[in-house]
Formats: structure tokens, sequence, C-alpha cells
């Protein structure tokens, strides 16, 4: 399907790289065409530092599922820099119910996250805040399980006004601005065009300490049970058959992700703005 054009792979190496030769045009434009074209040319212009490999290893196994065509990637030297417009690229509903009985429609949101190069796990756990916690392959991004208030579960307070929901069938709906499309659960419209009967979820996105996330299949596929208190495990999954720690989206309670197991970043912390002044971006 959509599979992530790598639109900007941008490694400081690279830069480099072609910059030594920039002597020589035929080789330079070798450099350039395989940068467009996959994560393999960071792979290729790494080649000063083997450290690096397995770094170069898990920015291609995350960037291997099926993002969506508009969001850009850049590869820094300690992070990966996501951006979109916010708009996820299935369905959305013409209208979703707001609290106070109006409806809204899905606006556009100037995306920017980012997450570490490396993820690292961390015996410490960070609770998920409000707001922004992950990123969707959809380009539409993920909450923890609650509302603004903090305590109201999304997906137990479901309601409609004059049959307009409140969530759609995706589990998702957009901030009362109506920008931030956001899921709080398994995000069917995705799970449902990703995963493959019988296998371990395929990759539905990342979260703000660097860990992917999936729906919740586990590796006979049938729901994943052996999960730690942050819906996570550590395991093999389609993109990383050697094993990584991932979070699951569950179909029951707590149904997003409440805690991270990695280290998050403080300047993003996870911890979104409070209730009423809701944003997408992370800083
Ligand atoms: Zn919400
Ligand atoms: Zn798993």
């Amino acid at each position: 399907m959509n599979r992530l054009a790598y639109l900007i792979v941008t490694l400081s190496t690279f830069t480099v790289t072609q910059a030594a030769c920039s002597s020589d045009d035929d080789a330079a434009g070798e450099d350039e065409t395989s940068t467009e074209t996959g994560a393999e040319a960071g792979a290729e212009s790494d080649s000063d530092d083997a450290s690096t490999d397995g770094d170069t290893a898990f920015v291609d196994a995350l960037l291997s599922g099926m993002w969506a065509e508009d969001i850009s990637v850049s590869v820094e030297t300690d992070t990966i820099v996501f951006s979109g417009d916010g708009y996820p690229n299935h369905d959305v509903l013409e209208a979703y119910a707001l609290m106070d009985q109006s409806t809204i429609g899905v606006a556009a949101s100037d995306t920017t996250f980012t997450i570490p190069r490396v993820p690292e796990y961390s015996e410490t756990v960070t609770d998920t805040g409000l707001g922004t916690i992950g990123l969707a392959i959809s380009g539409g991004v993920y909450f923890n399980p609650y509302e603004g208030d903090g305590t109201s579960v999304a997906l137990d307070s479901n309601f409609d006004v004059g049959g307009i929901p409140f969530l759609d069938a995706c589990n998702g709906h957009p901030l009362p601005t109506g920008s931030t499309y956001h899921y709080h659960g398994v995000p069917y419209c995705i799970t449902d065009v990703v995963d493959t009967d019988g296998a371990h979820s395929s990759v539905i996105g990342v979260l703000l300490d660097g860990f992917p996330v999936y729906g919740p299949n586990g590796e006979d596929g049938s729901a994943e049970t052996d999960l730690d208190e942050c819906s996570g495990h550590d395991g093999p999954t389609p993109e990383f058959p050697d094993g990584i720690y991932h979070y699951h989206l569950m179909e029951t309670s707590p149904y997003s992700v409440t805690c991270y197991h990695g280290v998050v970043d403080d300047a993003g912390g996870g911890m979104g703005p409070p209730p009423g002044e809701l944003s997408l971006i992370h800083i």
C-alpha cells in the first residue's frame, strides 16, 4: 500500500560523503539517488562508524512499516523527526460529537514528532500524559485512554449527538478545535489493512520513547496476553524478527498505553498540555 517514500532522509554523515564526492559528478549523483529511494542510503553513508550499524537497523525496521506517503522523515544524528499535516490517510467522518453537544469536523494540524534515533529501555516507567503520546503510520496520533479531564476513558464514554458519534469506528476523533485527529484505542482502519491473520500484528506507529506500537495480536495471531503495566513486552515482531520492546493497543482496558517503558526526553516528556489546551505539537 502506501509505503513511506522516505521523502527526506538526511544524515549528517551523508552530507560529509556528498561533499567528499563533489569533485566527481557521477558519484555524487548516485549518492543522491540512493538517499531518496530508501534508508539503505543511510546505512551506506554510515561507513565511518561501525557502532551506528545497530542504529540504522532500527531506523530501517521502523520505517519498513506502511507509513503514509505524506509523512516526511528526517533521520538526524540522535533523533528521528517526523512531520505531516495531521490528517490520517483513511476516511474520517464529516463530523464528530463534542461534550457540549455540538459537532466538529477534522482540521489540519502542523505535526512535528521527534523520537530518539535509538530507543532506550528503562526499568523506571513514566506515565503517559494527556496529548500526543505517539505517531500513527496513518498520519494521525495516539493519545492515552483518557479525555481532557484525565479520568474519563474515551472508549468507555462514547456517545452521539443526533447520530454523530464522539469516537469513530477507528477509535479516533479530533480535539474540540477539530485539529489533532487521534486514537484512544486500536485503530481498526489501520490494523485491518496491515495485520495478517495468524501472525503478530504489524507496526502501526511509534511512541515518544521511540519504541514501536502494534495492534492487539501476539505471535500466534490472537490477542497478546503477556503484557507489562505499560501494555508492552519484549519479543519478535514482523519488522523486528530478532525481538524488540514494543507496545500493543488492546481491545480491552486500558485500550491505549498508560506508561512508557523507554526513556523519554525531558523536553517532550510525554506530558501533554493541560486539558483545554491540548496540542498536537511535540517539541
Ligand atoms: Zn480524545
Ligand atoms: Zn508483541
